[in-house]
């Protein structure tokens, strides 16, 4: 089972912006594994303030890929490589994102 999108060729820099998974909400939490829900809303709620960017619990940086990666939100499913949003990524997020 692949561990990350073949395109990205080990990239992971839109996966260093959200520190927690992108999942929706609870019922979208409720679509994985209870004991990962859990470690999603444990860390969540170690989080003060707004929320900073950094790279995502998930993220395996000794890979550059995503240690639960059957189990990743929906956002993470639509990403798509090589896309506006993608290179605006990439290119480190300087100004606006594109719309
Ligand atoms: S920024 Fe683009 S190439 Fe990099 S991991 Fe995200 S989708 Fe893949
Ligand atoms: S859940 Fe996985 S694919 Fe989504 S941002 Fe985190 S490491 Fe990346």
């Amino acid at each position: 089972m692949p561990t990350a999108i073949e395109d990205c060729h080990g990239c992971a820099a839109c996966c260093t912006k959200t520190p927690v998974p992108p999942f929706s909400g609870q019922s979208e939490l409720d679509t994985i594994p209870s004991e990962l829900a859990a470690e999603v809303i444990a860390f969540w709620e170690t989080l003060e303030g707004p929320l900073v960017p950094g790279p995502c619990m998930w993220l395996n940086r000794a890979g550059d890929n995503c240690s639960h990666w059957e189990h990743r939100p929906l956002i993470c499913r639509e990403f798509e490589p090589d896309s506006t949003m993608c290179e605006w990524f990439k290119g480190g997020c300087h100004g606006n994102p594109p719309m």
